[in-house]
């Protein structure tokens, strides 16, 4: 029996793969076999070392330079997809950014910024990508489902964010999003799944760790006492797209070292 994900012949995009968590999805999902587009917004470097990391391990990749958070950036990016793959069977609508503040400081434009990338980028991503996936219907040798979708969310999609409301709105706007696209487009074979990380070590969050006092204080809020990889949350956006998922859809998987169990009430019972 095959104990391992299988994403063999499928086409993935990973949105915001030159960077932490979309990076490690990235290579998780070209170690399952399957070929990637790497999208960046900026950094061109960054995003040709992934597609070289991917390479070099005998997969296939390149990358595409799209601000999710534009329509004819995001059309751009599937023709290419298209032209150079053919279809596409996985999307990670994983790029995201925060614009922090005190609630009343906040600005319209740091409020709008973030609802477009976070939110709106998933809204443009997974349009394009679903058209497609009904378009050409299941290919059995593929896989079980027409098409996989996976939103990025967070643990604020349920833990309230005081200093960062903008970012929990858009997470929290993601699961209502994700799971009325899932009752939508399950009758098309499109399963549709959110992952809710905790806190994963990269730079979006580098204040909290990268000093031993704020891993000590952001390690209170964790129960299982570390912080996760981009790895982590690679494997299990791996399993998810893969068909050993293939009766999920509608849900998100937390997947945080149980921060979403109220750590703050373990020693107050
Ligand atoms: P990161 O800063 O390392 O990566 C962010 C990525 O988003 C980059 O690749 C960047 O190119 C991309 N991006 C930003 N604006 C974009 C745009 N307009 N168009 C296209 N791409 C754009 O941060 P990360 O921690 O890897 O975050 C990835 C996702 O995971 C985000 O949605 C974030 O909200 C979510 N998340 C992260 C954590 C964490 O602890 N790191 C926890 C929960 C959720």
């Amino acid at each position: 029996m095959n104990q391992s994900p299988s994403l063999i012949n499928q086409a993935a995009l990973i949105t915001g793969s030159d960077s932490g968590i979309g990076k490690g999805v990235a290579l998780a999902l070209a170690a399952a076999g399957a070929k990637v587009v790497i999208n960046y917004a900026h950094n061109h470097d960054a995003a040709e070392e992934a597609v070289n990391q991917i390479i070099a391990l005998g997969g296939e990749a390149f990358a595409f330079q799209a601000d999710v958070s534009h329509e004819d950036e995001v059309k751009a990016m599937f023709a290419q997809m298209f032209e150079r793959y053919g279809t596409i069977d996985i999307l990670v609508n994983n790029a995201g950014l925060q614009k922090d503040s005190k609630f009343v400081d906040m600005s319209l434009d740091d409020w709008n910024k973030v609802i477009s990338i976070n939110l709106t980028g998933q809204f443009l991503c997974s349009r394009e990508a679903a058209k497609e996936f009904i378009r050409r219907g299941v290919v059995e040798d593929r896989s079980r489902a027409a098409g996989k979708i996976i939103c990025m969310s967070s643990v604020h999609e349920v833990i309230p964010w005081a200093g960062h409301v903008n970012y929990a709105a858009s997470k929290g706007g993601i699961s209502m999003f994700m799971k009325s696209i899932a009752q939508e487009l399950a009758p098309h074979k499109i399963r549709v799944v959110g992952i809710g990380p905790g806190a994963i070590q990269t730079p979006i969050n580098k204040s909290a760790w990268d000093t031993p006092e704020a891993l000590d204080k952001l390690l209170t809020l964790i129960p299982y006492n570390r912080i996760g990889k981009p790895d982590d949350i690679g494997q299990l956006a791996a399993w998810l797209a893969s068909d050993q998922a293939d009766y999920i859809t509608g849900t998100t998987i937390f997947m945080d070292g149980g921060m979403t169990l109220y750590p703050g009430f373990a020693d107050n019972g």
